[in-house]
Formats: structure tokens, sequence, C-alpha cells
């Protein structure tokens, strides 16, 4: 098993670790208990781009994984923050950039 790659027996939340259940339906809606995200690591990757020949870096994904966020963790700004770093992991590469690039 990979590390960090939950399996449907035992998924833990990943900001307090807490074991979250599957979406329960009911006759009159459902109750979600957790939010799954799937990213992964990536590493930068150099090609060259249209006509001009142009050198840019893209994030090429190594190792997917899948995040979850129970419905407690979901409410807190912080998560939402990281899930959206975890999300979008390109805009802090681009924030990081910015300050070197050209
Ligand atoms: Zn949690």
């Amino acid at each position: 098993m990979i590390p960090g790659h939950g399996n449907r027996q035992s998924r833990h939340c990943h900001h307090c670790g807490r074991v979250v259940r599957d979406t329960v339906h009911t006759r009159t809606g459902y109750r979600v208990d957790f939010y799954g995200l799937h990213t992964g690591d990536v590493e930068p990757v150099q090609m060259q781009h249209g006509d001009e020949g142009e050198t840019i870096t893209i994030l090429r994904l190594i190792r997917p994984y899948e995040v979850f966020t129970c419905v407690d963790c979901y409410a807190q700004a912080d998560v939402q923050e990281e899930r959206e770093r975890l999300f979008r992991p390109e805009n802090l590469e681009a924030a990081a950039a910015a300050g070197t690039e050209r």
C-alpha cells in the first residue's frame, strides 16, 4: 500500500486524523461526512511551447493521492487554504517564481 493513499476501509481526515465515513443516503436526502480531494506530488518540467519555441515550465504529476477532509475541519479557514494549496500547487510555484523570473 502506498503511504498516504487511503483505501475504502480506513480513510482518515488529513487534518485531524479522525476516521471519515461514507456519505449516508436516506429517503429525504444525504449526510456528507467528508470531502475528497485528488492531488499529488508534482515536479517542474521545462518544455518548448508555441511557434516561438518559448520555454515554459509545467508541473508534472508524479504521485497522485487523495486527501480527505472531514466536515468539521472543512469549516475551518486554514483548512480551506491548505486544500486550495493542494488543489493548485502551481499557484504556489507561480508565486515563488514571480520574484525571480526575468
Ligand atoms: Zn478533520
